[in-house]
């Protein structure tokens, strides 16, 4: 057993929902990029901790990680999440209904920039905000976000170590140097107070002050 699968083993069980998510997504030829476990736990844990009554994602997928938020929300609270592929977000849909939070969670079809621009001029908010879409955007995404975050919530992205490849100066290609780009922008943010997570991919974790 590795490190990761011990952690998982203790802290981090999936359920039958949950479990199931990984043989849906290649049954239906979609990417199985999913969180791992740990991280969703992670995410979990955060938006608990925080007291997230309003939580955005960003990058759907099967709803895996989009079910690990909004089972931290309180009876009151809702999920937007924001998918690019109608199929995906039809997935994501039914693994939401399966899992009983699917009354909290509403899936939006799109592309995140413009769904972005849609929630910034109904004037919502959010005190919790989960990044994990097309990486060259990463840097757009966390700016779109802080114009959406209230005071004190927190603002979350996932793969920001890339397997380490964001050390590794030699390594140019398009993903990698957008989500070093990221990270540097986080961590020299005054808005923000931030922290990168070695859970899963990395995780990044910052507050807006
Ligand atoms: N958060 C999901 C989870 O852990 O279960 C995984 C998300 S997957 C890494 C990235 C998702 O972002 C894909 O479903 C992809 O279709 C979506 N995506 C990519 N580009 C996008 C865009 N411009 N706008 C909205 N969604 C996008």
């Amino acid at each position: 057993m590795n490190q990761a699968q011990y952690i998982r083993t203790l802290f981090a069980r999936e359920d039958e929902v949950l479990r199931s998510i990984e043989g849906g997504l290649a049954d239906r030829g979609m990417p199985r990029i999913s969180v791992p476990p740990e991280t969703g736990k992670t995410l979990y844990l955060l938006a608990k901790m925080s007291g997230a009554r309003d939580i955005l994602e960003i990058g759907a997928l099967g709803g895996y990680s989009t079910i690990w938020l909004a089972r931290a929300l309180p009876k009151d609270g809702r999920l937007i999440s924001l998918e690019l592929k109608e199929e995906h977000a039809a997935f994501a849909r039914e693994n939401a209904d399966r899992a009983g939070v699917g009354q909290q969670v509403e899936f939006r079809v799109g592309d995140a920039s413009e769904l972005l621009n849609a929630l910034e001029n109904e004037g919502v908010s959010f005190d919790f905000i989960f990044i994990d879409a097309d990486k060259e955007r990463y840097a757009d995404y966390l700016e779109r976000s802080i114009r959406l975050a209230r005071p004190g919530a927190v603002i979350t992205a996932d793969n920001v170590l890339r397997g380490g490849r964001v050390c590794d100066e030699s390594d140019r290609t398009p993903s990698t140097v957008a989500i070093r780009r990221f990270n540097e922008g986080l961590s020299r943010d005054s808005r923000l107070e931030s922290m990168l997570l070695p859970v899963g991919d990395g995780l990044a974790v910052a507050r807006v002050r």
